[in-house]
């Protein structure tokens, strides 16, 4: 590939960290600052359960366990939502890959599609996590986030957009976020040497200690480098 080829290539934003990293927040940010679709396994899969049948009851349970879904399922969603023509300029992945063999599928895709991968690390104390995570709120219409401490909604649990009543995840609660951070140490946190070792070594950013806006412009930074 010759370097103007190289600039022209689309990106693949892989934004990573534990869950409540800030990584939906910063996805949607960076949507509106590229211009490309966001990908979220997360809503996918809740839309999935929205749907009733068989695979999202099953995908329910395993959510509310605060475990992963089986590989197979997360790698096709993405598998197909990839090959849509909105892409072709590039994505933001959130939430996924989340299991070395999610990896090694998304990186058989994206090399196929030609595209160039950039991995954003967003590193958070686990204690911060749980108390942000204790406090967030989402509209079940629009998706907005909310945050009761750093970003609450205008009137007491209303979404700001529709008027919708807001809801707190089922797997919000702190037993069940404890089981998924514990699903991260174990499965995910390895990806960040699969990630190097593939020639993609992550980018990291301070999701801790800072505003939204100031995340976003420090990966901003970095995908001008990129
Ligand atoms: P968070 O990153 O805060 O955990 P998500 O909405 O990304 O929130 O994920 C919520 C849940 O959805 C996970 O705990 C898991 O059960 C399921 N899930 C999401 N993405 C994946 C994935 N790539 N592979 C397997 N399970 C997933």
């Amino acid at each position: 590939m010759n370097q103007d080829t190289a600039r022209r290539a689309p990106k693949a934003v892989i934004l990573f960290g534990p869950p409540g990293s800030g990584k939906g927040t910063q996805a949607k940010l960076l949507r509106q600052a590229l211009g490309v679709p966001h990908i979220s396994t997360g809503d996918m899969l809740r839309e999935r359960i929205g749907s009733g049948d068989a695979l999202g009851v099953e995908v329910q349970g395993l959510m509310q366990a605060g475990r992963l879904v089986p590989d197979e399922i997360a790698n096709r969603l993405v598998e197909e939502r990839i090959a849509r023509p909105d892409c072709a300029r590039g994505l933001i992945l959130d939430g996924y890959p989340r299991t070395i063999a999610q990896a090694e599928a998304l990186e058989t895709r994206l090399k196929e599609f030609g595209f160039d991968t950039v991995v954003i690390h967003l590193k958070v104390d686990y204690t911060i996590i749980i108390r942000r995570i204790a406090g967030r709120r989402q509209c079940p219409v629009c998706g907005t986030l909310y945050s009761l401490t750093s970003n609450p909604p205008k009137k007491p649990d209303v979404c700001d957009q529709d008027g919708a009543a807001l809801a707190v995840r089922d797997d919000d609660q702190e037993t069940v976020i404890r089981q998924r951070l514990e699903a991260y140490d174990r499965q995910t946190r390895p990806l960040l040497e699969f990630f190097a070792g593939s020639g993609h070594p992550p980018h990291e950013v301070d999701g801790g200690l800072e505003t939204p806006e100031a995340i976003l412009a420090r990966i901003g930074g970095l995908l001008k480098l990129g």
